[in-house]
């Protein structure tokens, strides 16, 4: 297909294959005219205008519209590809394309003559302004990339006959923001041969020394992958006999890209596969079976099935080591994944026009409006455009904003970024030294959330220092890791200390620790968290960048706990709790008994006990749902001997809360100033109302102290609700 790009042609010859093309593909012949009307209006428009290559301009625009029809775009597009270049290079007026091919045509040809008017090489100020344009211009039809994908790839194929410095400025362009955007919308049927072509001209010698490698070891490779091929094949069979196993090699730019990264000359993956099968779920068997055929690399496994990434693009990938202990990697998907890796958001135009599927085209409808909405809103800079997220599958800019410095310089964030993450994305030393923010010429908090087009301003101070706080504020992983390291490497005994002071909590106290250490137990934890030592796990810990059920469970897993027990602390709770139990319940004195674990009751609240025959009596809240149906005779009128005891009990709370800098913070002060402790906690956010929600799991000794604890938590503002978590 791209063959045609750089051959030489007559207008006629070119046309003729076009018709060909959109006749096999099924276009009726309404539509094949007004094709033939939109080439003659480009010919004549053209006239007389010569290529640099000494072409008649015409064939240019043909050319464009044949690789179009490689994605099965509608009439309108093709029509547009023919026009693409009449209105900025011609006398061709808009109403005049108006009036024979419809509004529709009109916008696209507007859209990107618009584009090509963006000199993205101009200067530095002028680049957030170009990138909002380039947006703002896709925004209104995303077949305007298309369109304009396709004119590039013409043009990159014929670069040879512009000069060195227009060669180079195209090429940077091309590599910079198209291909780019190219992968953002999965068209890979463009991304990759763009980079490749344009990474010729900007690299010459990189660029023939990875064809030289790639052509030297041409044969050996094939062979190679003959073999594996065969292997795999063998085995897939018994699962399926619809499987495709082909060897791939690798993009130039790829392998370029990797090398530099890796820092070295070795192209050790240059084997790859590909292996196509009829289902998603023999996938996964095929996966099966390659792993049992060949070591698979540790941290090489992709699942983009169960995770697509944003544009769509879904397979499993691998690494395997094959035989002669060589690196290979292989894809797994199904043909219809392999339609959307190569033409991401245009998969789902094939059955546009002819109206064959019916829930693919509005799939369609649904992706391009919903883009449109979602690009429209960032326009209008209204923060809300989550719901946009869920409804299409291809997804532009859905997690990411874009963030510009007062010199125009882009930067990407995450969603809900704040100036911390900017200032640490532009420099960990403007990070560390940030003391306050300016956006679009506004002083903001540090915590403002940023939003797509802002243009931020960071203020720094020579001596400034981090804050703490920061790590809560700060949006991206990367942004608090640094914060992190800053404290690590500057507070390094403070945070020693506080680890310290956790793990001899998590123990169950400092006798626990000792013993525990007199046994080398935290050396051993640093050996398997491969850390220097035990400082450097209490560092960590302190830090944040181990959690406590890491420390608990390697200990266990070291044999420090016996498998039942949570932690010394579960066995201390539990030593004390067997000695004040007899006085809890009188009834219960002579008796095994237990507390349920659905309603977990509490001192002071009306309770029952239930005889279960295996573990005695189990004492429940006297309205648990689960004990309501039992019938009268099981039951065992009990009831507490004190509102207040000193047992503590488990109870699960969860609280709903706007998801504000500081509000866990405040929410432990509540609960602290009811001395109750804190043994679990999770966090996530409702899908429903998009608040944070907060599940914890406290000890208790009494309904009064959780009813107190829970109303103070509930005067908090911004919190919606607190509220007992039970298990039915
Ligand atoms: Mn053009």
């Amino acid at each position: 297909m791209f063959e045609i790009l750089s051959r030489e042609l007559s207008k006629e010859k070119l046309f003729d294959e076009l018709l060909s093309i959109v006749y096999e593909q099924g276009y009726s012949s309404e539509q094949i005219s007004l094709l033939t009307q939109a080439y003659e209006l480009a010919r004549e428009s053209h006239q007389g205008q010569i290529r640099k290559s000494g072409e008649e301009y015409i064939t240019h625009p043909i050319k464009v519209t044949i690789l179009l029809t490689q994605l099965q775009v509608d009439i309108h597009t093709l029509c547009a590809g023919l026009l693409h270049d009449v209105l900025e290079d011609t006398e061709c007026a808009e109403e005049t394309i108006k009036k024979t091919f419809g509004e529709q045509t009109l916008l696209l040809v507007q859209g990107v003559t618009k584009l090509s008017k963006i000199k993205f090489q101009s200067q530095r100020e002028n680049q957030a302004e170009n990138f909002r344009k380039l947006v703002l211009a896709i925004a209104e039809d995303v077949r305007v990339l298309i369109i304009k994908l396709a004119d590039r790839m013409h043009n990159i194929h014929t670069l040879k006959h512009l000069n060195e410095e227009k060669q180079k400025r195209i090429a940077r362009e091309t590599v910079e923001i198209f291909a780019p955007l190219a992968n953002r919308f999965g068209l890979n049927f463009f991304k990759w041969r763009l980079e490749d072509i344009a990474f010729k001209y900007l690299e010459p010698e990189a660029y023939k020394d990875i064809e030289k490698i790639v052509s030297e070891n041409r044969k050996t490779r094939e062979h190679y992958l003959g073999k594996i091929q065969k292997l795999i094949e063998d085995k897939v069979y018994l699962v399926t006999p619809n499987v495709e196993v082909t060897g791939r090699v690798k993009h130039f730019y790829s392998i370029y890209n990797k090398l530099k990264r890796l820092n070295s000359d070795e192209i050790f993956d240059l084997l790859a596969l590909r292996v196509i099968v009829n289902k998603e779920s023999q996938c996964y068997e095929v996966l099966g079976i390659i792993h049992d055929l060949f070591k698979p690399l540790p941290g090489r496994f992709k699942d983009y099935i169960a995770l697509p990434k944003t544009n769509g693009y879904s397979s499993l990938h691998t690494t395997v080591i094959g035989p002669d202990k060589k690196i290979v990697e292989i894809q797994i998907r199904t043909p219809e994944m392999h339609h959307i890796a190569e033409y991401g958001i245009a998969a789902h135009w094939k059955y546009k026009e002819s109206g064959e599927s019916v829930k693919t085209r509005s799939q369609y409808d649904n992706s391009i409006s919903s883009l449109k909405q979602k690009l429209l809103t960032l326009q209008n800079e209204l923060p809300d455009v989550d719901e946009y997220n869920e409804a299409i599958k291809i997804d532009l800019f859905s997690d990411e904003i874009f963030a510009f410095s007062p010199k125009g310089d882009v930067f990407p964030l995450p969603r809900g970024a704040t100036p911390i993450d900017f200032a640490y994305h532009v420099h960990t030393e403007i990070g560390d030294k940030c003391i306050g923010a300016k956006v679009n010429n506004r002083q903001v908090t540090l915590s403002t959330q940023l939003k797509n087009g802002d243009i931020v301003q960071i203020q720094t101070a020579k001596n400034a220092t981090p804050s703490p706080d920061w790590i809560n504020i700060a949006k991206s992983n990367s942004t608090r890791s640094r914060i992190k390291q800053w404290f690590k490497k500057n507070c390094r005994d403070e945070y020693i200390i506080t680890g310290l002071a956790r793990v001899t909590e998590l123990v169950g106290g400092k006798a626990a620790y000792d013993e525990l250490n007199r046994d080398n137990a935290f050396d051993k934890l640093a050996e398997v968290l491969s850390l220097k030592d035990k400082d450097d796990v209490f560092l960590r810990l302190g830090v944040g960048e181990i959690t406590h059920s890491q420390v608990i469970g390697r200990l266990r897993n070291l044999g420090y706990f016996q498998k039942e027990q949570e932690s010394f602390r579960a066995i201390a709770a539990a030593n004390k709790q067997e000695k004040q139990e007899e006085a809890q319940i009188t009834e219960l004195k002579e008796f095994k008994h237990s507390f349920a674990k659905c309603c977990h009751p509490l001192p002071g609240e009306d309770i029952k006990g239930i005889i279960v025959k295996t573990k005695g009596i189990v004492i429940h809240k006297a309205d648990c749902s689960n004990i309501s149906n039992l019938p009268e005779e099981r039951f065992m009128p009990i009831s507490w001997d004190n509102a207040q005891t000193e047992k503590i009990f488990s109870v699960a709370i969860e609280i709903e809360c706007m998801d504000r800098v500081g509000i866990t913070r405040d929410i432990f002060d509540k609960i602290a100033q009811h001395k109750v402790n804190i043994t679990d906690m999770r966090n996530f956010k409702s899908e429903q109302t998009g608040m944070s929600i907060l599940r914890l799991n406290v000890e208790i000794n009494s309904i009064q102290t959780l009813d107190k604890m829970l109303t103070s938590i509930c005067s908090l503002s911004d919190v919606m609700r607190a509220n007992r978590l039970f298990n039915n």
